[in-house]
Formats: structure tokens, C-alpha cells, sequence
């Protein structure tokens, strides 16, 4: 994971304020944008959100209302955490203060700015920025990386799991139909046997670039476990998905992969079962994994390298 950068500022005040602050952070080598309205401010805040550490907002700014902008950050999930100080212009009073905290506004500074305490502010609020983009960072790392496979980097079962019982209640709602593929290849341990366990491992990177590489993005493949995929087809009836089964099987079968100490070209080829949620079961998912793998045991039977529906 990269490390967080040091952030910027943005300074939504005049040219006065805005010189004597980015001379100041300069010395914590920081950067600054300036603003002197709310539509470019919130613009600058749009395209930097993932970089910005501080917005400093000089409430008495001409022509700019500072309520509205605090406002505007607030309700925007992508900018509502980072923190914001003000420049008053004259110390707070009991009911200014309320306004403040009632804004989100996190400090505040008052004129004439002492730059002494303008820096160590900035500092402050800076750093605690940046530990809580960090700790965001990490989140969205492990949530990445708890959802997929190690191996192939598909999406993983667990995922799968959470992702059909969505899908289900989705398709509930909407009367609208998905499907399943689960699909598993064919004599696999002889790949491991013949080859080895690492060629073998290879071949189940092969299949699932082929596999993620050659859906829509709505769709959603993964590794159920062993050498067994499965890919969940949203808003896509049966008929359709068999469809999409047989283009992943020949893709499959046609694509070779050099396999062993002599490079040699192999084809692996596999079987799929696909079964439907749709209106005749009332969208249901509790066995539909068990009606696609009854289908992928009937292609198994009847010659493999082949799709069965349900
Ligand atoms: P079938 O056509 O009936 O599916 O035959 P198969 O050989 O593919 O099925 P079987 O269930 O007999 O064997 C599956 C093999 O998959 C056995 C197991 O060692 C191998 N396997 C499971 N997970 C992995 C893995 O992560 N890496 C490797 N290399 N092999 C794996
Ligand atoms: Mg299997
Ligand atoms: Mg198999």
C-alpha cells in the first residue's frame, strides 16, 4: 500500500489571509489552493478530496456565505471527514460557538492571526487528517483483500455468498431474474498429477483471467474452492446465461496454456451447470447452487466439456 502523502490545504479566504497562511505551512511543508468562492472551492474540494488534510474557510470573506459551503462539504459523503477551520473575526461567543460546532467545523482561529497558532493548529488537525485517510486506506485494503481469492484473485466464496443473497433480495423486489454458472474442470488431478501442483495452479490462474476477463462488469466471478468456479449473471434469465457458459467453455477450451518442464501446449477444458432465480421459484437462491451443481454433475456425466442447464 502506498503511503499517505503529507496533504494539502485549501484556503477559502482573501489574497491577504491566503499569503500569510501559505508562508506559514510552507514551514510544515505543506501545499495550499486557494478559493474565494464556493463554487471553486467546492470544485478544488471535489477533484482533491482524497489528498486534502484542511479546508480554512475566512468566514467573513466577501460575497462568500461560509454556512452553505460547511454545508455543501457535510453532505457529500467523499468530503464530509475532512476537517474544517475557520477564521473568525472577532473571538466566539456562546451562540457563534454553537453555530460552529453545529457547522462540523472542527477549530477556529481569530483575527489578527497569530501565526504561531496558526501553525500549530494546522498541524494538528493536519496530522490527525492524515492518520484517518491512513486507517481509511487500510479498510478499504482489507475489505479488498478479504473478499478475494489469493490464488487468482478472483472474487472469493464468502464474497459469492454475501453477493447472491443480495442479488436475491434485489431480484425479489424487482421481479427481475439472475443466474448461475458453476463450472469445474475437467480431470484437473491429472493436470496436478501429471504436471505438478504448481502447473497446476497456473492452469487455475489461466482459467480465471479467462473467465473475469471475458464478462460484463455487472457481472461477478468467483472461486468457490478447489478448481470450482462459479459467476453470478445479474438481470440475466437462464437461456441467456447458458449462452454466456458455452462462450466461457469454448474460450476455455480453445485457449491453450505451455505447461511443465517442456512447455508444452495443453488445453483444459470444463463443465457447467447453470440454474436460474427467476419467477418460477419465486427468485429464490436457498438451492440454487445445488440446482447448478445437479445441472455441472449432469454436463459431467454426459461427456464433460459441455454446459447442462437445469
Ligand atoms: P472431474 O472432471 O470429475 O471434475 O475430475 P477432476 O480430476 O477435476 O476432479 P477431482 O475432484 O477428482 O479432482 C480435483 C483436483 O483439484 C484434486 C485437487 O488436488 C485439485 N485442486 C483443488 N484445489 C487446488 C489448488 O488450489 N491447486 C491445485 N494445483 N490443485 C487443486
Ligand atoms: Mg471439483
Ligand atoms: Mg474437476
Amino acid at each position: 500500500m502506498a503511503p499517505i502523502a503529507a496533504g494539502e490545504l485549501l484556503v477559502v479566504a482573501d489574497e491577504a489571509t491566503r499569503k500569510l497562511v501559505t508562508l506559514q505551512i510552507s514551514m510544515l511543508a505543506m501545499q495550499a489552493s486557494h478559493a474565494e468562492s464556493e463554487a471553486r472551492a467546492v470544485a478544488i474540494v471535489n477533484e482533491k478530496s482524497s489528498a486534502l488534510d484542511c479546508v480554512v474557510v475566512d468566514v467573513g470573506l466577501a460575497g462568500l456565505d461560509p454556512w452553505a459551503l460547511l454545508k455543501h462539504l457535510r453532505q457529500d459523503p467523499e468530503t464530509a471527514m475532512i476537517p474544517v477551520m475557520v477564521i473568525l473575526g472577532r473571538p466566539p461567543n456562546e451562540s457563534d460557538m454553537l453555530k460552529l460546532i453545529d457547522a462540523g467545523v472542527m477549530d477556529h482561529l481569530v483575527k489578527p492571526l497569530s501565526t504561531t497558532l496558526l501553525c500549530a493548529k494546522i498541524k494538528a488537525v493536519s496530522e490527525r487528517s492524515r492518520m484517518q485517510r491512513e486507517l481509511k486506506n487500510k479498510l478499504r485494503f482489507a475489505l479488498e483483500y478479504s473478499a478475494h481469492d489469493a490464488l487468482t484473485g478472483l472474487y472469493n466464496r464468502r464474497y459469492f455468498e454475501r453477493r447472491l443473497r443480495e442479488e436475491s433480495a434485489h431480484a425479489k423486489r424487482h421481479k427481475r431474474p439472475f443466474s448461475l454458472i458453476l463450472a469445474d474442470l475437467d480431470h484437473f488431478k491429472l493436470v496436478n498429477d501429471t504436471y505438478g501442483h504448481e502447473d497446476g495452479d497456473r492452469v487455475l490462474c489461466h482459467v480465471a483471467e479467462l473467465l473475469g476477463g471475458s464478462l460484463r462488469e455487472d457481472d461477478i466471478a468467483c472461486r468457490f474452492g478447489g478448481e470450482e468456479f462459479v459467476i453470478l449473471l445479474r438481470a440475466t434469465p437462464g437461456p441467456a446465461a447458458r449462452v454466456v457458459a458455452n462462450r466461457l467453455r469454448a474460450s476455455v477450451a480453445s485457449q491453450g496454456i505451455a505447461l511443465g518442464a517442456k512447455d508444452e501446449l495443453r488445453h483444459v477444458t470444463l463443465s457447467g451447470g447453470v440454474a436460474a432465480a427467476d419467477e418460477r421459484n419465486n427468485y429464490d437462491v436457498d438451492n440454487i447452487v445445488d440446482r447448478a451443481d445437479k445441472a455441472l454433475y449432469r454436463a459431467k456425466r454426459g461427456g464433460r466439456n459441455r454446459v447442462e442447464m437445469e
